[in-house]
């Protein structure tokens, strides 16, 4: 019967329920040690130029890799580290490992990349940090425009004056501003009118359907592109699995990506690797390739 079955439901749920708080106070219980440790690995994810093919740089992701429970993705413990802030030092610590791998890089010679790497909601609104990006760049040596940041959307709408003010410090280091996700919140609009950032990472997760020009999600993103071109942004899509988006992505004049039909994240001596092979990068990087088409 319904009832019975919305009761089991419910002992189902439970269970889940149960099972998570448990994994959560196990993940707290170890997060620490899992720092010293250097359990927390850095996986790089490559983003192209969707006309050639070729890299124009790359996202650091953190993994966490559990001596019992192996590889761990951000989604499983990153909700328990922003409720308890200790998001503030893992972050700080893929921005080294960066800072390191990339100063490792230009010591052998080797031609660096641009790479981003993901700002918690939590770290945007830290007094200090400004600061701690600039005197890591420092003490690395990196120049800050290799450094890129990936901002998410906040609803803290009233602290929309401050995140203003200190994103266009780092902008005017020399950091580049990458709002990730867009769309998928419900701020995304009032975060581009009041914050200047310099490239719009734009969720292909955002389409639900497919794009046969009937669908509402096509015709906003291709309304977001236009728009970034008013605003003299990039745009990445992000999360671009198939040819068909590449093509649609195309046709509404998106020309960089991120996604699963280009590579899948990597862990970073494989990135490095990848890149050996100079045929696979753009030296150039991104470039405005919206041109004159509007
Ligand atoms: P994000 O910053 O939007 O990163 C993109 C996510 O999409 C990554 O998931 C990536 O693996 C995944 N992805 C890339 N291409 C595809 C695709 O074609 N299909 C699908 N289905 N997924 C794709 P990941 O690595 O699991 O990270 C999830 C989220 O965790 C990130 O989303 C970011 O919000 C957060 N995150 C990751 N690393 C860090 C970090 O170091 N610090 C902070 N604060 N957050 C991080
Ligand atoms: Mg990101
Ligand atoms: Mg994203
Ligand atoms: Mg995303």
């Amino acid at each position: 019967s319904v009832k019975n079955k919305s009761v089991k439901n419910y002992a189902v749920y439970d269970q889940k329920l149960r099972a998570n708080l448990i994994l959560e106070q196990e993940i707290v219980n170890d997060m620490e040690s899992a720092l010293e440790n250097r359990e927390f690995k850095v996986y790089m994810q490559p983003k192209c130029d969707m006309d050639t093919g070729k890299i124009v740089g790359a996202e650091a992701l953190v993994r966490w890799q559990h001596p019992e429970k192996g590889l761990i993705p951000p989604s499983e413990f990153i909700p328990a580290f922003e409720k308890n802030q200790f998001i503030i030092k893992v972050d700080y610590f893929i921005w080294e490992e960066v800072c390191r791998e990339l100063r490792r890089q230009i010591a052998a010679g080797k031609r660096p990349i641009p790479i981003s790497v993901n700002v918690s909601r939590t770290n945007l609104y830290q007094n200090d940090l400004y600061q701690q990006l600039v005197s890591l760049v420092e003490r690395y040596q990196i120049d800050p425009a290799l450094f890129q940041l990936e901002i998410t959307e906040t609803v803290y709408a009233r602290n929309m004056e401050y995140l203003s003010k200190v994103v266009d410090r780092l902008q005017a280091y020399g950091f580049t501003i990458l709002m990730d996700d867009f769309g998928s919140g419900y701020s995304s609009l009032n975060m581009l009118k009041d914050i200047h950032i310099d490239v719009i990472k734009l969720d292909m997760r955002f389409l639900t359907g497919e794009t046969d020009g009937h669908d509402k999600g096509g015709d906003i993103m291709s309304s977001v592109v236009r728009m970034a071109k008013w605003l003299n942004l990039y745009v990445i899509a992000e999360g671009v699995e198939t040819e068909q988006q590449v093509e649609f992505l195309l046709s509404i004049n998106c020309h960089y990506a991120q996604g699963y039909y280009y590579y899948r994240p990597m862990p970073m001596d494989v990135f490095w690797n990848l890149i050996e092979d100079r045929e696979k990068v753009d030296d150039q990087g991104m470039r405005h390739k919206m041109g004159d088409t509007f």
